[in-house]
């Protein structure tokens, strides 16, 4: 049997951490099982669709190289298919079809409230026959068994059985045509020979139903297991309108592809106390057996070191094309005669995201006249300030051994001879050299920046100071 996976998102909002951890639990299963993975997209309703989130599932998926061996399959290609079906169901008597309107589906529903049951669907239809000749609109619905159980063995939570008298004969044709979602579903897994059905826990319900359909169908049953839910740190669901939880939204700040899969990977399934996972591991441990039944709750901390691991265990090359994207999207040049490759070097183990490291490097690259003030920069706009310039610069320009330490100690020297504390002397050299109070460590900024150009900045920024107190 060939194992037979597949994503079927709903193009209704961008992909977030919960989808792509179905996703990537399908994919991983079908490559352990030299399989096939399949894409699926979900887009019978119309309202809720949109190319843009379509475009959202193929850049996302592609981005974390989440390959996919058959589709895409578009639902909306196939109503019709889906609709020839729905007639032989009709034709066979598996389905019917319903013409209760709105107030008439109300006033059953208050009934079954009043009466204490659950609020479903009565079967009032079911009898009618195909020949009932009405001019009235109708839906679909399926004929659900009304007797007896139905279950299934989850992989990940053991056996699950429904009464089927709980079960609503289910709609499967719209009054527009259109067939819903829980029909489709079940013609395209059997269309596809799925044999592992990996999604999420909210599909628990439609698991029973679409058992139903498959019987009748005499289709084979697939296995299922369902995900528990991924939930924010607010411990609320994930959104598909929440951009925070938007995978691209983390390409844009700079996490790597493999740092976000090694993430979501433990974010539910685990290896011993094991953390990293290059993708062939993971595809060699990866089981579905060890997925937890509990919730998983989203952890930036962790993704954020992760994300840092992976940065440093990266080729340098791959590091500076990124950081040069980076470059060119905000408009600097990386020509300065500043050495990248050193820089990068230095400040990678530092870095959490590409962005990160761009932040710090960045710096170094705003040109000399360019440098931008805090808005509070008239807090150090003093002559004790420009004293503490006025040593630095001349410290700096008779230095002859152009190295870490030896810059540290002339700035520790300096807050020795004047009784100034250390973090006092650094804030106006800092402002000096990039505009910022906080950032890296003083020596690494003249050290990088170089003599000539911390001597420059420093010098403009005393002239700035001299002419605000004149
Ligand atoms: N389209 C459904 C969703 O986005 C998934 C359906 C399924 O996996 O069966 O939730
Ligand atoms: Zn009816």
């Amino acid at each position: 049997m060939i194992i037979k996976t597949r994503f079927a998102p709903s193009p209704t909002g961008n992909l977030h951490f919960g989808n792509i951890r179905t996703a990537l639990y399908s994919w991983l299963y079908a490559k352990k099982n030299n399989g096939i993975f399949v894409l699926r997209i979900e887009d019978t309703d119309k309202k809720r669709s949109k190319s843009i989130f379509t475009k959202n599932i193929f850049h996302t998926l592609k981005w974390l190289k989440l390959n996919w061996n058959e589709g895409p399959f578009f639902q909306s290609k196939k109503i019709k298919y889906y609709q020839e079906i729905i007639l032989y169901m009709l034709k066979k008597g598996f389905a019917y079809k319903c013409y209760c309107d709105n107030d008439t589906l109300l006033t059953m529903k208050k009934k079954k409230i009043f009466e204490k049951e659950k609020p479903r669907y009565d079967g009032r239809c079911r009898n009618l026959g195909n020949n009932f000749n009405s001019l009235n609109k109708y839906v679909i619905r399926f004929k659900n068994p009304i007797n007896g159980t139905v279950s299934f063995n989850d992989i990940i939570r053991g056996k699950i059985q429904f009464n089927n008298s709980e079960l609503d004969d289910l709609i499967i044709q719209r009054e527009n045509g259109i067939p819903t979602y829980n029909f489709c579903v079940v013609i395209d897994d059997i269309d596809s020979k799925i044999t592992h059905i990996i999604r999420g826990e909210d599909h628990i319900n439609n698991t029973p139903r679409q058992i139903n359909i498959l019987k009748v169908l005499q289709a084979k049953i697939p296995s299922y297991a369902h995900l528990s839910m991924v939930m924010n740190s607010d411990k609320k669901n994930f959104s598909k309108r929440d951009n925070s939880t938007k995978i691209l939204t983390y390409k844009k700040l700079g996490y790597l592809p493999e740092a976000i899969l090694n993430y979501i990977l433990r974010l539910g399934w685990s290896h011993g106390n094991k953390e990293i996972f290059s993708i062939p591991e993971m595809i060699q441990l990866f089981n579905l057996k060890s997925i937890t039944k509990s919730s998983s709750i989203f952890d930036l901390n962790k993704l954020l070191w992760i994300n840092k691991y992976y940065m440093n265990l990266s080729h340098k090359k791959y590091i500076k094309k990124m950081i040069l994207y980076y470059f060119k999207k905000n408009n600097l040049n990386d020509t300065l005669g500043l050495d990248l490759d050193k820089l990068i070097k230095n400040f990678l183990p530092h870095s959490y995201t590409i962005q990160n490291l761009f932040d710090l490097i960045s710096h170094f690259y705003i040109k000399d006249n360019k440098i931008i003030y805090p808005d509070d920069i008239n807090n150090y706009l003093n002559f004790n300030t420009l004293n503490i310039l006025e040593i630095v610069y001349n410290k700096i320009l008779v230095l002859k051994d152009w190295n870490l330490n030896i810059i540290l100690n002339i700035i520790k020297n300096i807050s020795l001879s004047l009784s100034i504390s250390l973090k006092d002397i650094i804030i106006p050299i800092r402002l000096a050299l990039i505009g910022k109070i906080h950032s890296i460590g003083i020596n690494q900024i003249i050290y990088f920046l170089g003599k000539e150009k911390s001597l420059f900045r420093i010098k403009n920024f005393i002239k700035y100071i001299k002419v605000s107190l004149s």
